[in-house]
């Protein structure tokens, strides 16, 4: 059951800073509620006070100028993203990546803030109350005890949003608004890879905007993801893949980035490297999946094993570079 709280849904930034401000760590904000109306039925969240944004209409646009870049406003749907033309035929990656988003309902609900500001995932805690009570709290909520590492004093729930990877490789920026005004943070830099401590954002921040430079338009590659319901579900494991191709038909500024195996998304180190070296593309593509593999920590969940998790991104990975060598 969801414990009371105070509700708010202002219609301007201003004001939604201002409520932010006020209240402190007590305070939640909720954008579509696809995944914070769960967790706070599971009493993973006990907000005294909630702060719906859906109010902040001037958030929910997309736009693109050749030369300036492509903007997308926090409030954005999923759904906008996935069916936009502008971006279907400039940013195929980030499109693909968002038609892949949960189900078609959840996708018209949950917005691009939502997404990337999605809380990060275990089996021992996106569970009932009565459920965590049975097995022993743990160090993310009311417990002391991780039961996936007991010895350590980190949380290695995994982020599962399947823009972010996208957007990393689209070299995107965050926009936040807080008190003191706005900032701007590469998207790699917005992540922490903590599962309890999450992201760079204040408890008095919004983020507002998502900006990816021109320079990104235009890219080719793929995102791929492995989930075991293919209608709705998660990614266990997600991939994006991007580059460019010179007037020699060459491929230059190759970047590739992971979701649902660590507890932030991350850029894989030195493909772009990998991709300058000579060598059959078979093999520059086990190289790239080996450096991939030498940072991913998945968890077991309950349809699958960290080890299959592994695996299945090395899948993922191949037919990504595979689809962008032409394979
Ligand atoms: C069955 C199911 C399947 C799902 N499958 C997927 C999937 O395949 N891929 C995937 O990526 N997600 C999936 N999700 C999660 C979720 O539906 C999406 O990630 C959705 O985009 C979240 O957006 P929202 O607006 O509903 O977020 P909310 O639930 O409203 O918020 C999520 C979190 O973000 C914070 N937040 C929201 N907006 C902002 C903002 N502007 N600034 C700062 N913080 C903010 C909230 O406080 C909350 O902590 C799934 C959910 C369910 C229930
Ligand atoms: S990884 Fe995090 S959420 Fe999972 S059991 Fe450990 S502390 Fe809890």
């Amino acid at each position: 059951m969801m414990a009371p709280f105070e509700y708010h849904r202002p219609r301007h930034l201003e004001d939604a800073l201002q409520i932010l401000a006020r209240n402190g760590r007590q305070i939640k904000i909720l954008a579509g509620g696809t995944d914070l109306v769960i967790s706070m039925k599971q009493g993973l969240f006990e907000p005294e006070v909630v702060l719906d944004v859906k109010g902040l209409r001037d958030l929910a646009f997309i736009r693109y100028q050749p030369g300036a870049g492509l903007s997308i406003g926090a409030l954005a749907t999923i759904t906008q993203v996935a069916t936009s033309d502008v971006l279907i035929r400039h940013f195929p990656v980030l499109a693909q990546a968002a038609a892949t988003v949960s189900g078609p309902n959840l996708r018209n609900m949950g917005t691009v803030g939502g997404n990337l500001c999605l809380d990060t995932r275990c089996y021992w805690y996106n569970q009932s109350y009565s459920w965590r009570v049975s097995c022993g709290f743990c160090l993310k909520k009311d417990g002391t005890v991780c039961h996936v590492a007991p010895g350590g004093k980190l949380c290695w729930a995994v982020y599962s949003g399947d823009l972010a990877p996208a957007l990393m490789t689209l070299r995107a920026e965050l926009k936040i608004a807080g008190p003191r005004g706005e900032r701007r943070v590469l998207i790699e830099s917005f992540y922490v890879n903590e599962g309890r401590a999450k992201f760079d954002l204040r408890p008095d921040e919004i983020l507002t905007e998502v900006f990816v430079p021109p320079a990104s338009a235009d890219c080719f590659g793929s995102y791929q993801k492995f989930r075991i319901r293919g209608s709705v579900d998660y990614p266990l494991a997600g991939v994006a893949v991007v580059a460019k191709k010179g007037p020699d038909g060459r491929i230059h500024d190759v970047r590739a980035a992971l979701t649902a195996v660590n507890p932030a998304p991350q850029l894989v180190p030195g493909v772009n490297s990998v991709f300058g070296q000579q060598g059959a593309h078979a093999d520059l593509m086990e190289e790239v999946v080996r450096l991939a593999l030498r940072s991913a920590r998945p968890l077991k969940t309950s349809a699958s094993t960290m080890e299959y998790r592994r695996h299945m991104l090395a899948v993922m990975l191949r037919r990504a570079l595979s689809a962008l060598l032409g394979g």
